[in-house]
């Protein structure tokens, strides 16, 4: 499926917050939007316009979008499964959008971004349950097991992101254990503890007009 390809950085700049699409360079003194805390473009540093309840609303959306490296069409489709779908539907979009098997990678502490998560599972380095996983929209679920496979437990980008989340700890949410380079899915995550810089009822309000 296409996804976006240019400068990720950029993108942090043009929604005005971190989005940590980097692994560790988003904590060093190389962030870009630290450096450059205003809209890309030619004309540096100008004043933001102010924005109407619905483009806040589009630029909420457009965030979370590019948390999760997802477009817009699987996005809608998330939406429309969470709206379904029992309970509150800004809940159970978080909950779809984090059982993402990319996105679990990098909870667990395996990958040090999201988008580096999404290369390793494409390369065909995990596996779910003992079976090849290769589609990082699969979706990872409770009791499931996640394991890198053993030919890939060598590869550095693997070993120095474990060193990395041994440091910073994983999601509560996944029962991690790095020396067998595997992790259960005890259950979904609550909305807090995504830690999700945007408020994704705005986004249930924007797709509901
Ligand atoms: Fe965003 Fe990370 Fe780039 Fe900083 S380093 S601008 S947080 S992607």
């Amino acid at each position: 499926m296409a996804r976006y390809r240019g400068p990720l950085c950029k993108l942090c700049r043009r929604e005005g917050k971190k989005l940590y699409l980097k692994g560790d360079r988003c904590f060093s003194n190389k962030c870009a939007f630290d450096r450059r805390p205003y809209v890309p473009g030619q004309h540096g540093p100008t004043s933001r316009n102010k924005l109407t309840q619905y483009g806040m609303q589009l630029r909420t959306k457009q965030t979370m979008k590019r948390i999760y490296g997802v477009l817009e069409k699987q996005f809608r489709n998330y939406f429309e499964e969470a709206r379904k779908k029992e309970g509150v539907t800004g809940d159970n979009l978080v909950k779809i959008v984090e059982s993402r098997l990319d996105n679990t990678v990098y909870r667990m502490g395996f990958a040090p971004s999201r988008n580096v998560a999404r290369q390793l599972v494409t390369h065909g380095h995990f596996k779910i349950n003992g079976k090849k996983a290769s589609i990082p929209s699969m979706r990872v679920k409770p009791d499931d097991v996640v394991e890198v496979k053993e030919k890939s437990r060598s590869l550095s980008v693997i070993s120095e992101a474990i060193a990395s989340a041994k440091d910073k700890g994983t999601a509560p949410w996944l029962d991690v254990n790095f020396d067998a380079y595997q992790a259960t899915c005890l259950r979904y995550p609550e909305m807090e503890e995504a830690g999700l810089p945007v408020d994704v009822q705005s986004i249930v309000e924007l797709y509901s007009k």
